[in-house]
């Protein structure tokens, strides 16, 4: 009895080295002539086959560094620290994991975030600061 199959279509992308268009086609072997779709050179394909996941460190360091708008440090401290270890990880494990660019996007805006949110608090508390010394 045969056997009931079902075509795969496995897509492999590439980006086209004359437009930049992302392309994707059923899987090809790798060094493989195709013709763009978009500006009709033809080019050798290489497929990426990206596998490679977000690390979630750098997904929550994003969240918490755009967080640390409403909750400051509580949410900056973490975010900046998540990032960098992120970067470590996906430093270590390249093949495998992805978001970079999350974490760094993470520092960075828990840092400018930061510092700006810092003068405003500062100028929140001088004046209890003051009061409490005049007190004195
Ligand atoms: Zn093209």
């Amino acid at each position: 009895m045969e056997p009931f199959q079902t075509p795969v279509h496995c897509l492999a992308t590439a980006n086209c080295p004359h437009c930049g268009t992302r392309l994707a086609t059923e899987m090809v072997d790798d060094g493989t002539t195709v013709l763009c779709a978009a500006c009709r050179h033809p080019f050798i394909f290489h497929p990426s086959t990206d596998l490679r996941r977000f690390s979630r460190k750098a997904v929550a360091s994003l969240a918490l560094g755009l967080a640390s708008t409403l909750f400051w440090c509580l949410a900056g401290v973490p975010a900046v620290v998540l990032g960098v270890l992120a970067l470590i990880e996906i430093r270590r494990q390249h093949d495998r994991l992805k978001g970079g660019e999350l974490a760094i996007v993470g520092i960075v805006a828990a840092c400018s975030l930061g510092l700006i949110c810092t003068p405003i608090l500062a100028t929140f508390l001088m004046p209890a600061f003051q009061a409490l010394r005049s007190g004195k």
